[in-house]
């Protein structure tokens, strides 16, 4: 039977502070390490990079998804378990999404932003019901959750939309809630 699959939306740069990339080298061994496959882009570049080849480091399996233009940019990483090619950015989403049980998000930029909110806002309208873990490394996302609650105190969407959302400090906290 196919173990459950964990899609982790991050970074493809490290960012400002190393505890970044070792929260992704953490995630990536924790997960192998509780026998959940590993859903991502791919990329061997960044946060990306570091959980990918963590979870391979601790014998665990990889499912990566590039559309074709972003191979030589995001270093595509072809010794993963399963690795897909896209033609579009939109049939890479789409694949990670379809392929996962759960939505993890490190830190990252636009593009993790922009993954977030395409699964946030499909929850929201009731396409799935998939858990959207926010892992709020070092404070990382704490603008991100102000500005979310400004937009339901400012009523452009209903206080549900917080809960769709679990904010959890690190690794270990997101560890305990997929394992426990
Ligand atoms: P970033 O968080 O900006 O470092 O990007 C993280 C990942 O999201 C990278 O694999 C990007 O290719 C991807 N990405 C960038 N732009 C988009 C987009 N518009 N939609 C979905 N993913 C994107």
């Amino acid at each position: 039977m196919q173990s459950l699959s964990v899609c982790v939306y991050c970074g493809a740069r490290p960012g400002a502070d190393p505890v970044f990339e070792q929260s992704a080298t953490d995630l990536g061994k924790a997960l192998a390490a509780a026998r959940l496959r590993l859903v991502y882009g791919a990329g061997d570049v960044g946060l990306m990079g570091a959980v990918a080849r963590a979870a391979q480091a601790a014998g665990g399996q990889t499912f990566g998804v590039i559309p074709a233009h972003l191979m030589a940019w995001e270093v595509g990483k072809r010794d993963l378990t399963t690795f897909v090619v896209t033609e579009t950015m939109h049939e890479r989403k789409k694949v990670m999404f379809m392929n996962a049980d759960t939505v993890v998000v490190l830190p990252g930029g636009a593009g993790s932003l922009d993954e977030l909110f395409e699964v946030l806002t499909w929850r929201q309208l009731g396409l799935h019901d998939k858990p959207i873990y926010l892992l709020d490394i070092a404070g990382y996302w704490q603008p991100l959750i102000a500005l979310i609650d400004h937009v339901i105190a400012q009523g452009f969407a209903d206080a549900s939309l917080r809960d769709f959302i679990t904010v959890l400090p690190d690794v270990p906290a997101l560890m305990e809630r997929l394992t426990g």
